[in-house]
């Protein structure tokens, strides 16, 4: 089996990173010092992805119906891949290209098509997802916001939480009940909703990562048309199961911790601290679990690429990407804890923040354990 890059792969990736060099600014490690969720990085995606966009680099393997260039699934994923090893300079706008825009194509009305995509695709709209509340997260079948039918219209009453980008965003792409909980998943519908709509307030929630990342939003009495339902009323699962196995492979965050470890490991040996046999041992080991992270991904890529369907593997990949994140940071502050705070190296503590949610957000990583032991080890449910 031969896993390396084609030729033409490696002149795509050197494109991308030539990109980056050119139009990243000097202070680009200030503004993207909180991630790509951060008040700041999805800011600067509004002036950045239009530049992607024009450069054919924002949604390469979009249809050329759509703006795309009907390029392969490895292409989007190597340039994932760059994106976020320079620290995710597309900020919200990630979501748009992995999932939100494909999501939209498949299930959406001409109408909402003509709506939404092309502003994606030009680089220029901010999305937020709202799923999670606060008595609904890994249980997401649980949630009670709800919409109501009112003639050619839906009401809709509820909160979320969490919400990355709330603060920003045009469009919400938001998940709610048209009937009784006791419905549970087959109750609910995906509303795509423009956040300027009267009864929409945001708040944000105060938090370790950065303030401003993430946020409660409130709905009273939101009315959209009906036309701003995807798909149909109880539909809302099998679109975004979809959806989020495109997205659970979407983020290739071990490229990025790969390079944090680099830079560690040079700190060290510049400091004559890398001869001791337990931190190579540990930096190894960390560098270990990221590169099985990537074959993992690759794994789930591949499947993709292929035009079948991701199941366990998307469950497997995130969590190793989890794992790698943790073992990263968790070798920096055993060897170089002193890098974690002042502003010599931001990256530092930057990842540590970053691992810290990596493993809730989008998903707890116990979530995706559970997952595998059923559909990959096929272990029962409960223990008899
Ligand atoms: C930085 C960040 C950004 C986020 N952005 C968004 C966003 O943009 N939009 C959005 O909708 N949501 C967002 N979320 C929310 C995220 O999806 C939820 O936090 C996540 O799904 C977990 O739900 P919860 O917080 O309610 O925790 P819970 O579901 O209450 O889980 C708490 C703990 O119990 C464990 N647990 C729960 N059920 C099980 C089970 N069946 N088996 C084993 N363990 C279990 C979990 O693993 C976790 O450790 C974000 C979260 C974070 C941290």
């Amino acid at each position: 089996m031969d896993f390396d890059w084609t030729e033409e792969d490696r002149t795509y990736r050197a494109r991308i990173r030539n990109f980056l060099e050119r139009e990243l600014p000097p202070n680009w490690v200030e503004i993207s010092r909180h991630g790509p969720g951060s008040r700041e990085q999805t800011e600067f995606s509004l002036d950045f992805c239009p530049k992607l966009a024009e450069a054919g680099l924002l949604v390469p393997h979009w249809p050329v119906e759509w703006g795309g260039a009907n390029r392969p699934a490895w292409e989007h994923f190597i340039l994932g891949e760059e994106m976020w090893a320079a620290g995710e300079p597309r900020g919200a706008q990630y979501m748009n290209v992995n999932w939100i825009g494909p999501t939209l194509m498949r299930f959406g009305t001409p109408e909402q098509k003509r709506r939404y995509i092309p502003e994606m695709a030009a680089g220029k709209a901010i999305w937020c997802q709202g799923f999670s509340e606060p008595n609904a997260g890994s249980d997401l079948a649980s949630l009670r916001t709800h919409a109501e039918r009112d003639g050619d219209a839906y009401i809709i009453n509820g909160n979320k939480i969490w919400t990355s980008y709330a603060a920003m965003a045009q469009h919400c792409f938001l998940l709610a009940r048209t009937t009784g909980e006791a419905m549970g998943k087959a109750g609910i519908a995906i509303f795509l909703v423009p956040m300027s709509t009267p009864g929409i307030e945001v708040r944000a929630i105060p938090s370790l990562i950065g303030h401003g990342d993430i946020h409660e939003m409130f709905f009273t009495n939101v009315r959209v048309p009906v036309s701003a339902r995807l798909g149909e009323e109880g539909e809302a699962w099998s679109i975004i199961s979809y959806s989020l196995a495109n997205e659970r492979v979407g983020i290739p965050r071990y490229e990025l911790a790969v390079r944090v470890l680099g830079g560690m490991v040079r700190e060290l040996a510049a400091r004559g601290a890398f001869e001791d046999h337990v931190v190579r041992a540990r930096a190894g080991s960390a560098l270990a679990s990221c590169e099985a992270a990537r074959m993992l991904v690759y794994r789930a890529v591949d499947k993709r690429a292929r035009g079948e369907m991701i199941g366990a593997e998307a469950s497997m990949a995130r969590v190793a990407v989890v794992e790698a994140d943790h073992a990263v940071t968790d070798f920096g502050l055993d060897f170089l804890p002193d890098t974690f705070s002042g502003r010599a190296f931001p990256a530092h503590l930057a990842h540590h923040e970053r691992a810290i949610v990596t493993g809730i957000a989008a998903g707890a990583a116990e979530i995706q354990l559970g997952l595998i032991a059923r559909h990959w080890l096929d272990l029962p449910r409960e223990a008899t």
